[in-house]
């Protein structure tokens, strides 16, 4: 009840803040109308932000104790293969160290982390799935989020934001804190949502040529039937521009895709869009399966992995007097 409240309270204050929390411009236009608020675009540095119409209800749960195997089946795969890439790009920088996985979810990135020989610790907020990483898994994960992160104990080498930024409040203030957490040569890892993405992109496109009418792409992209939906959507000029703000240097950023192409069926399943008839879920995912193609050819990748280490005192960033 109370954290339920406290969220309220958090999504008042970013609904009422005018300028762009990244890059303080004050220039947005409105790029969605859905049923529970509408998205803005800053115009210097294309954040999306989506403010939350006083009033909207959400569901109480993330997770639908009945779907929660419906999204092991389909994203446990999917992560696997993304995580195991990340860890391999992680060891161009560390080969080994204390990882901190904040959102872990069903600890998918632990096990490839731990195998690779990092020392491993989750943090998720959710009972159910806590209980199926620890339990019969084995993991490390504890019930947490970003807030119990910060008052962990010890220093981490690796500090990991998969999918957790979007749904956040206020994610800079956290961004900044996180720091106190990260060992000196540390490397905070965070992905994202990318607005500039090929499938980001149509999706706002469709939205805009039906002059509002076609809602259901984007409430699946901001995730609206969910308690914890998206807020947030970053460029990469905005991501970089939140982790530079926030005290970080960014030092290797990859982009990389966000749908399983081989299992549109599953994913479709997970975010409740069976209710249409069988030949409009083939089109439709048909329509995904080539705007990703087409986004792996040019480039334009749905999410974005960014690495940050701590900024040296010496990086030009002097607060106040100098
Ligand atoms: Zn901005």
């Amino acid at each position: 009840m109370g954290r339920r409240f406290a969220q309220q309270q958090t999504l008042q204050a970013h609904q009422d803040s005018s300028s762009c929390p990244v890059c303080d411009g004050v220039r947005h236009r409105t790029v969605a109308a859905l049923d529970r608020g509408h998205a803005d675009q800053c115009l210097t540095c294309r954040l999306v932000s989506f403010q939350v119409k006083k009033g909207a209800s959400f569901p109480e749960r993330y997770y639908d104790p009945i779907e929660l195997g419906l999204f092991e089946e389909y994203y446990g795969p999917f992560r696997r293969r993304t995580f195991t890439r990340l860890v391999k790009e992680i060891q161009r920088f560390l080969q080994t160290g204390r990882v901190l996985d904040i959102g872990c979810s069903f600890g998918w990135f632990l096990e490839v982390a731990a195998k690779a020989g990092f020392e491993v610790l989750g943090l998720e907020p959710s009972k159910e799935v806590v209980a199926i990483a620890r339990d019969k898994r084995g993991l490390n994960v504890r019930e947490g989020d970003v807030a119990s992160a910060e008052e962990l104990p010890g220093l981490y080498d690796i500090i990991l934001l998969a999918n957790v930024l979007e749904h956040l409040p206020n994610p800079f203030d956290n961004l900044r804190r996180l720091q106190s957490r990260l060992a000196a040569n540390g490397l905070l890892v965070v992905i994202v949502p990318n607005v500039d993405g090929l499938i980001h992109r149509l999706t706002y496109w469709a939205h805009w040529l039906s002059a509002n009418k076609l809602t259901w792409p984007l409430e699946v992209l901001f995730q609206t039937d969910s308690p914890s939906m998206h807020l947030y959507q970053f460029s990469e000029t905005a991501i970089r521009r939140a982790l530079t703000k926030a005290g970080y240097r960014v030092v290797h950023v990859y982009g990389q895709e966000v749908v399983e192409i081989d299992a549109l069926d599953l994913r479709q399943a997970v975010a409740h869009r069976m209710r249409r008839n069988r030949l409009a879920d083939i089109f439709i995912q048909e329509g995904v399966r080539c705007a990703q193609l087409v986004g792996r050819w040019v480039g334009r990748y749905d999410e974005l992995v960014l690495f940050a280490t701590p900024q040296e005192p010496d990086d030009g960033r002097q607060d106040g007097h100098g």
